[in-house]
C-alpha cells in the first residue's frame, strides 16, 4: 500500500485497555514514518478507560510526561472500510528514541513472551473466538438489539439460529467483506446463546498476527454495527441475566520441523502439553486481572454461565477454564476460556502464553483433569473481585516472569484509578463507560 497517495492516514498503538491511541497524519508522512516522525507520550499507553492520565503515574510528572516514538509494526497498513474517506491505519508500537521497545506497550509485552518460544526454535499458532452482543443504546437503560426489519424486540436468543443470521445478514455480510479488505482470516459466524449475541472465529495463525487481527477485528465490528443503526459491545456481561461475552483463545506450538509439540499421536497429548496446562493453572488466579480487567468483567465470572470460575482443566469439557479439544492429534491444542470479550488481546495472549511457558520451563505436571460439571466441584477459584485481582496481579511471582515490572506497576495504577472513578458511578450506568471502549 502506497500511503503517500492518501490525503491522510491514521497511526495508532494499543493502550493497556486495548484501545487505539494515535493520530491522523498527512500522506506526506509516509516516508518518514519508519524514521520516527510520529511521537506520542509514553503515558498515553496507560491512560485509564476514560482516557485520563493516571494521577500518581511516574510516567506523567516524574519524567515530565516524555514522548516516545511510534514505529510501524509488521502488521503493516490496513484499510478501514467503515470510514467515508479512504484513510488507512498503520498499526504502531511505542519505542524509546534509540529504537528499543517501550516495556509498557502491550504489544511489546506479547513480543517478549513469543521470544521465549522462539529461543527454543518454536512458533506459537493461535486463534480467537470473539463473542459480542448487539444492543440498543438509544435510551437511558441498555436493551437488547431490536429486529432491524420490524423494530420489535427479539423474544428468544435462539442459539445457532439461521433465522437470526438472516435477520442481521447485511451487517454480517459487510463484516465478511471488510475482513477480506483488511486481510483478517474470519471463519464462522454463529448466533450465540444470549439475546442479540453473536460469535466470530478467526483462523489459526502466528500468535502476534492473531492478536493484531483480534484487536483490529473488535474495532471493525463496533464501527460497522454503528453503520447499521445499533451498537456492538464486547462488555463481558452487558445484561446481568443473559450470557456474557468471552474471548476464548486456542493455541498450539510448532517446533523447528513444524511438528506440534502438544501432539504425542494420541488423545491425551504430550508431556509438554501437560506442562503448559500446569503453567496456565498455576498463574490463573494471579492473572485474573488480565482476563477480567473491568468492574463489569466480574459479573460474567459466575457459576453456570459457561464462563469459568474454577481453576481446572479437562478434555472436551466447556465448564473447565482450560479445555483440550478433541479431534485429530495433529491439532492437539489448548483452549483457554477465561478471558472476557472486554480484554486487551495482546495482554491476554501474553498472560496465557507466558504462563504456559513458565510451566514448560518448570516441567511441572497439572492436577488430574476434571470430569463433569466444574461448578459442582470443590476447586481453587479465580480472584473473587476486581480489588483482589489487582493485588494478586501486582504481587505475583508468575506474572513477574511474564510482564516487565513497569507494565505491572502501570496496569495496577490504571486499574486502581478506574476502580475509584467507577465506584463513584451507579452500577447500572457503568455500561455508558464500557459499551464501546472495551
Ligand atoms: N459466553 C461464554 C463465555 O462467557 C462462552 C460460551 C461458549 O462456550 O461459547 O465465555
Ligand atoms: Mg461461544
Amino acid at each position: 500500500m502506497d500511503l503517500s497517495q492518501y490525503q491522510t492516514f491514521r497511526v495508532a498503538a494499543c493502550d493497556l485497555n486495548g484501545r487505539m491511541r494515535g493520530k491522523r497524519v498527512p500522506g506526506s508522512y509516509a516516508e518518514k514514518l519508519a524514521k520516527g516522525a510520529v511521537r506520542m507520550p509514553f503515558s498515553a499507553s496507560n491512560v485509564d478507560i476514560f482516557g485520563l492520565d493516571i494521577e500518581d503515574s511516574p510516567l506523567v510528572f516524574e519524567t515530565g510526561d516524555a514522548d516516545g516514538v511510534l514505529l510501524p509494526t509488521d502488521r503493516g497498513p490496513v484499510p478501514l472500510p467503515w470510514l467515508d474517506q479512504d484513510q488507512p491505519l498503520v498499526p504502531m508500537a511505542l519505542h524509546y528514541d534509540d529504537g528499543t521497545p517501550f516495556e509498557g506497550d502491550p504489544r511489546h509485552a506479547l513480543a517478549a513472551v513469543i521470544e521465549r518460544y522462539a529461543a527454543r526454535g518454536w512458533k506459537v499458532i493461535a486463534a480467537t473466538e470473539l463473542e459480542f452482543t448487539l444492543v440498543d443504546d438509544s435510551a437511558d437503560a441498555l436493551s437488547p438489539v431490536k429486529d432491524p426489519a420490524t423494530g420489535r424486540e427479539i423474544e428468544v436468543a435462539d442459539v445457532l439460529s439461521i433465522a437470526q443470521l438472516d435477520m442481521f445478514d447485511p451487517f454480517l455480510s459487510e463484516l465478511y467483506a471488510a475482513c477480506a479488505d483488511m486481510d483478517i482470516p474470519v471463519q464462522t459466524a454463529t448466533c450465540e446463546s444470549g439475546l442479540g449475541q453473536f460469535e466470530f472465529t478467526l483462523n489459526h495463525q502466528g500468535a502476534m498476527r492473531a492478536a493484531d487481527d483480534t484487536w483490529l477485528f473488535k474495532r471493525l465490528i463496533r464501527r460497522v454495527a454503528r453503520n447499521h443503526g445499533f451498537a456492538a459491545t464486547f462488555m463481558a456481561k452487558p445484561f446481568a441475566n443473559d450470557a456474557g461475552n468471552g474471548m476464548h483463545m486456542h493455541f498450539s506450538v510448532l517446533d523447528a520441523d513444524g511438528h506440534n509439540v502438544f501432539d504425542n499421536g494420541g488423545d491425551e497429548g504430550s508431556e509438554t502439553l501437560h506442562y503448559a496446562i500446569a503453567g496456565c493453572l498455576a498463574a490463573m488466579r494471579d492473572s485474573t486481572l488480565i482476563f477480567a480487567p473491568h468492574a463489569n468483567s466480574y459479573d460474567r465470572l459466575v457459576p453456570g454461565a459457561h464462563a469459568p470460575t474454577a481453576i481446572c482443566w479437562a478434555y472436551e469439557n466447556r465448564t473447565a477454564a482450560v479445555r483440550v479439544p478433541g479431534g485429530t492429534p495433529k491439532a492437539r491444542r489448548i483452549e483457554h476460556r477465561v478471558a472476557g470479550g472486554d480484554t486487551n488481546p495482546y495482554l491476554t495472549f501474553a498472560a496465557v502464553l507466558g504462563a504456559a511457558m513458565n510451566g514448560i520451563e518448570d516441567a511441572t505436571l497439572p492436577p488430574a483433569p476434571i470430569e463433569g460439571n466444574s461448578y459442582d466441584l470443590d476447586l481453587p477459584q479465580l480472584a473473587e473481585d476486581w480489588d483482589m485481582a489487582i493485588a494478586l496481579f501486582e504481587g505475583s511471582d508468575a506474572m513477574a516472569r511474564v510482564f516487565h515490572a513497569d507494565l505491572i506497576r502501570n496496569l495496577a495504577l490504571t486499574k486502581r484509578q478506574e476502580m475509584r472513578l467507577m465506584s463513584e458511578r451507579p452500577v447500572d450506568e457503568h455500561w455508558k463507560i464500557y459499551l464501546e471502549t472495551v
